[in-house]
């Protein structure tokens, strides 16, 4: 079995427990710490911490008599680094003599001494190599000056001693300071760890998240846990409502100094001192790979920057951008996804009737639903009442009321053909508007109605809260606008031909099969009703005496005569030729008579040149043998004929059984 197949069967715990009992690390756990040394390499970095065990070992307690001597230590390269006090000019001699010495003790690698016989008592001055413990190679040297007595009566030897003890102060140190660093790099490691692992967590939980204020939500709270003492915001550049107190609209002005201005400007972290210099302002932006969207505002103390780690800040703003951006679309496409159902409900809904009132209505009452508007009011253009009229109206003292175009909110929208907003009414500039009044609302969008390319009226939606409609929403009512108004020029096309489907051209009045229909309908819902056959005198001589044209003429006067003579329910009809007919719906002969009368005299009187009518009523009720619009024209045609019979311009009733004629008076 080779070397690799053996690994490849250990998991990593056992190979390193090999690895360790190789090196005796097992048995011994604290060898590898006495292994480790300093290395020539490392030398020209040991001055400080030389110099700091200098200073510790002079500080200890050593016998009495050393306590007397001079000591300094030098370098690897045999400079002075620390040691005897004063700087007068015997120290500086002996410094120099010290370095001279070290040079001699770096070649031979050996202590080297010398004496000083200028001085009272002798001097003798040391130079005492300090080994390293693993390849014992010069890392230091220690100078040391005594009293030649002392030096001839053993004192090399206990300098040597305490040289030894030294090199023991400095490992000891060293060993200090590795393992601090050891335990640093340990913690750095594992706040990195815990960092990773909760940018992770962050991360995770944003993804999750599909809801835009979940994950603004999120990542607010992630910081703010973070740093409990930092005051946090997030300014949002989108029309973005949330619900979170920290989540704010980016303001419109900002100065070039702030740090929001310049996060978001540049897209990359930005700081500022606090101008009272006692916090620290940072400024975070929350990108996406489509732009920036906001910007986290953090501020805290000046004493509590130093543990803010904006890398791993940024981190977690640059997921929360993405999460956002993610979250952003995903709702953008449920909101399409939204519009394109509800514009297929609205069409299909006003594509039910062609009739115009159930059209706004239709509209009206879907708009409400869908906007989640608190009021909606449709304007409709009434050119005989000469204004807009509140066709549609959930506030009911406004409904069928006429404003003038240009008056108001709606009448603006009208009168420019440009769709409004209004976010919050309270602020709005000039332009009052009655609806928004009457119903408190703040929030308003309205958009124009335009029908066949022409303005007709305008459409309103209302909330009480303000900043209620989103820019969406506000385009959304103008697609669904486009849709009303194809829904009303159809109702308006399809009214126009009907009408005159069911006109006479020349008199403006009802065409006989409309009102052999209405009539048949009636007959199927009401108890009676009365008929009056009305033929003016004559007509042929007034034809013969005036012309077909003039005959055109009083044919019309007649018409209007009779048109003006009767209710709004009653229906009048060119019967043919110089003949018409008026139903009068849930009438008896006895009041048709009044009518008839009303006519024949009327004609008598207004029309220029003068003719007279003749008129045959006939009634039905629904206790009848038989009940047929065939035989009602009959019986009101026999009336008739009963009256050109008798003398012309005059009614006569046909009553079934015998007539009854109301004589020309
Ligand atoms: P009476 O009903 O009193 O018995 O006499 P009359 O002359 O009115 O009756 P008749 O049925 O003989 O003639 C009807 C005339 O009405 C014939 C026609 O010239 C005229 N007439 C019918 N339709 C029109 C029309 O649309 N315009 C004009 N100018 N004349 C019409
Ligand atoms: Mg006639
Ligand atoms: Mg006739």
């Amino acid at each position: 079995m080779s070397e690799q197949e053996a690994y490849g069967r250990k998991d990593n715990r056992m190979l390193l427990q090999d690895t360790m009992q190789s090196s005796g690390e097992l048995n011994d756990p604290a060898a590898w710490l006495k292994e480790t040394d300093i290395v020539s390499y490392d030398f020209p970095y040991a001055a400080e911490l030389i110099a700091e065990s200098f200073r510790e070992w002079r500080g200890q307690a050593v016998p009495p008599f050393a306590k007397l001597w001079e000591w300094c230590v030098l370098s690897f390269e045999g400079k002075w680094l620390e040691g005897i006090d004063g700087s007068g000019a015997r120290s500086e001699r002996w410094k120099a003599q010290w370095e001279a010495e070290a040079a001699y003790s770096l070649r031979s690698g050996k202590l080297y001494s010398a004496e000083e016989r200028t001085t009272e008592p002798a001097i003798v001055l040391l130079t005492i190599p300090v080994l390293t413990r693993g390849l014992g190679e010069i890392f230091a040297l220690l100078g040391c000056a005594m009293t030649a007595e002392q030096y001839e009566q053993g004192g090399v030897h206990t300098a040597e001693a305490m040289a030894m003890h030294f090199q023991t102060c400095f490992y000891h140190r060293f060993e200090h300071v590795f393992v601090s660093d050891l335990a640093g790099i340990h913690q750095h490691a594992e706040r990195e760890s815990s960092r990773r692992s909760l940018l992770f967590q962050i991360v995770q939980r944003m993804h999750d998240n599909i809801d835009v204020n979940a994950v603004l939500t999120e990542v607010i709270d992630s910081i703010s846990a973070m740093y409990p003492g930092a005051r946090l915001d997030l300014f949002m550049s989108q029309d973005h409502r949330s619900t979170h107190p920290q989540v704010k609209p980016l303001p419109l002005r900002w100065g070039d100094e702030d740090v929001c201005a310049k996060a978001f400007k540049d897209g990359r972290v930005a700081l500022h001192a606090g101008s009272d210099k006692r916090s620290v302002e940072i400024g975070l932006p929350l990108g996406g790979k489509q732009g920036v969207y906001g910007v986290f505002h953090m501020v805290l103390d000046r004493p509590a920057f130093p543990d803010v780690d904006l890398r791993f800040l940024s981190m977690v703003a640059d997921t929360a951008g993405t999460a956002f951006e993610n979250a952003k679309l995903y709702e953008r496409s449920n909101q399409l996804i939204r519009e394109l159902r509800m514009s297929n409900e609205l069409t299909q809904r006003l594509n039910q009737s062609l009739r115009l009132g159930d059209i706004f209505q239709y509209a009206f009452e879907e708009l409400l639903e869908m906007f989640d508007a608190d009021y909606c009011c449709i304007l409709h253009l009434n050119e005989e009442k000469g204004g807009l009229e509140a066709i549609a109206c959930n506030y009911l003292p406004l409904r069928g009321e006429i404003i003038d175009a240009g008056n108001g909110l709606g009448g603006k929208v009208y009168i420019t053909g440009e769709p409004i907003i209004v976010s919050n009414y309270r602020d709005a500039e000039d332009t009052t508007s009655k609806l928004m009044q009457a119903t408190h609302s703040q929030s308003l969008i309205a958009t124009p109605l335009s029908v066949g390319g022409e303005v007709r009226g305008a459409i309103m939606l209302a909330h009480r809260e303000p900043q209620f409609f989103s820019y969406d929403s506000f385009r959304l009512l103008q697609a669904m606008a486009g849709h009303i108004g194809l829904a009303v020029g159809n109702a308006r096309l399809h009214a126009e031909v009907r009408y005159l489907a069911n006109r006479d051209s020349l008199t403006g009045l009802y065409a006989r099969h409309y009102l052999d229909e209405e009539i048949k309908e009636r007959q199927s819902k009401d108890f009676c009703g009365s008929l009056i056959v009305v033929d003016i005198d004559q007509f042929k001589m007034v034809n013969d005496t005036y012309g077909h044209q003039k005959g055109d003429k009083i044919l019309k006067q007649v018409s209007e005569i009779v048109k003006s003579s009767i209710r709004q329910g009653d229906i009048a009809a060119r019967w043919g030729g110089e003949e018409l007919a008026v139903y009068l719906p849930q009438l008896g002969v006895q009041q048709a008579v009044f009518v008839a009368e009303r006519i024949r005299k009327r004609v008598m009187g207004e029309t220029e040149p003068r003719v007279t009518v003749s008129c045959g009523i006939a009634e039905w009720s629904w206790t009848d043998d038989r009940v047929s619009v065939e035989s009602l024209f009959y019986r009101a045609d026999m009336a008739l004929y009963d009256a050109k019979n008798n003398g012309r311009n005059q009614v006569v009733i046909d009553c079934k059984d015998a007539d009854v004629n109301v004589k020309n008076p």
